[in-house]
């Protein structure tokens, strides 16, 4: 739990708002998002870099809704991009291109174009052959593309292998070896304008020092630039701040950024970060309804109407997310004495184990292992710290429709996002005809 989802009354609140109340009248799954909560987070972000020229793209992939993104970018944020549809997106919410960074290790000539056209601040390349695309097609669109190599610094994010990125066995970046080569190159580029630099190791990282490693070996690299006369403009430290899903402590945003500029103190080079989940992970949860108490030989079964499609994180990565009841009175008469309000105040009573499942057809489809839960059929959950790669992840396995989102400022609901309904799954289908 966090300040922006609490009990009161003995029921689970998005701000002001009972989720009981959001389920009734959009329906379930659900996500929502807390507006205080993303708007606090971006804060804290920019008030920490606040003493010197700095640029928060936020990593657009962690969760794209436009409301989301249109929020932040009325707060000033950048946007980091890995795809042609991620800038419709941004450009659709208002934010501004020269405030965009686009990474990704597989750019095609048409997302290329389509940057170039509007103007994004940097593309963050990632090989060698992707220079030469970028410097062919800004030269037949008469244009100049501004670049950052990103660079992979070979240093060890200590997460989860699948959100590794900056490893030598990684795909993304350029080898450090190679990265001054390339930049020799870069620069002669006639159509490329060499700008930055840029780095990403991973994702949920609970760690400073492997952000103060990267930071390191990347203004190595820099200095040596340098000395040759490739003087660069930004640095780009990537994302990859983690959040606390269960018992994981990591380091505040402050400390985050008090470290970071620590290792660049005496530079004066504008720098860009690039968070995504530490900005809206905790500032959403996943709204969903008991479907059916199944009590097996071995496990008890909450079946739940989300699924792995909604919420594909437990699945793919064996992803711990807290799973709280919503109402805790709708679990039994009333105990005595009343529990305390707060994280595990639920009704003790009928408290038992469970598997919490969805309806997908996959043995992986969970959304949380041994449960201690005391729920009843037609109860409320909340799947909390679900923001970030949630909704952005979700899909239509199984023909289910996505999920519905709603935000939420105070005592102010709105929905986001409509449900999805099948009719929108089927609209691109056509039968065979022979
Ligand atoms: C995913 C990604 C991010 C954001 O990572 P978080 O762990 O969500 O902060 C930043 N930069 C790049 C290049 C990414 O691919």
């Amino acid at each position: 739990m966090t300040d922006y989802f609490s009990y009161q009354n003995d029921q689970l609140c998005a701000e002001q708002v009972p989720l009981d109340d959001i389920a009734r009248r959009f329906g379930t799954p659900c996500y929502v998002y807390s507006h205080t909560a993303l708007v606090d987070g971006y804060s804290q972000f920019d008030a920490a870099f606040a003493g010197r020229e700095h640029l928060i793209c936020y990593a657009v992939k962690a969760n794209s809704n436009l409301a989301i993104l249109h929020l932040l970018a009325r707060l000033g944020a950048g946007f980091d991009i890995v795809s042609g549809g991620e800038l419709q997106r941004v450009l659709a919410a208002g934010g501004a291109a020269h405030k965009v960074v686009f990474s990704g290790v597989g750019k095609t000539a048409a997302e290329m174009r389509l940057a170039l056209d509007a103007g994004i601040l940097c593309f963050n390349v990632e090989s060698a052959a992707e220079l030469m695309r970028l410097n062919e097609v800004a030269r037949d669109m008469g244009r100049t593309a501004s670049i950052s190599l990103r660079v992979n610094p070979d240093v060890d994010a200590k997460t989860h292998p699948y959100i590794s990125t900056g490893l030598k066995q990684n795909k993304f970046g350029v080898a450090y070896a190679e990265a001054l080569a390339l930049y020799r190159k870069a620069s002669e580029l006639p159509h490329l304008r060499v700008t930055g630099i840029d780095c990403h190791i991973g994702s949920q990282l609970t760690e400073i020092s492997p952000f103060i490693a990267a930071a390191e070996k990347i203004l190595t690299l820099v200095d040596a630039l340098a000395r040759e006369g490739i003087v660069l403009e930004h640095l780009d430290l990537g994302g990859g701040l983690g959040i606390r899903y269960c018992d994981e402590t990591p380091p505040s945003i402050a400390d985050y950024a008090v470290a970071l500029l620590g290792a660049l103190r005496g530079r004066s080079e504008k720098i860009i970060v690039e968070p995504g989940r530490v900005l809206v992970g905790n500032a959403g949860v996943l709204l969903t309804r008991v479907e059916y108490l199944k009590h097996g030989e071995e496990k008890n079964f909450a079946i739940v109407d989300a699924a792995m499609n909604d919420l594909m994180r437990p699945a793919l990565y064996d992803a711990y997310h807290e799973i709280l009841p919503v109402n805790i009175r709708t679990t039994s008469p009333l105990p005595n004495p009343l529990p305390q309000a707060g994280e595990g105040a639920i009704e003790k009573s009928n408290v038992l184990t469970y598997e919490v499942v969805g309806p997908v057809c996959e043995t992986g489809d969970f959304l949380g292992h041994a449960r201690e839960l005391g729920i009843v059929q037609g109860g409320l959950l909340a799947v909390m710290s679900a923001g970030a790669y949630g909704m952005s992840m979700s899909s239509n396995y199984n023909t289910r429709p996505r999920a519905a989102e709603v935000m939420v400022c105070g005592t102010v609901v709105q929905l986001i996002r409509e449900r999805e309904t099948v009719h929108h799954l089927l609209a691109g289908e056509k039968t065979f005809v022979l």
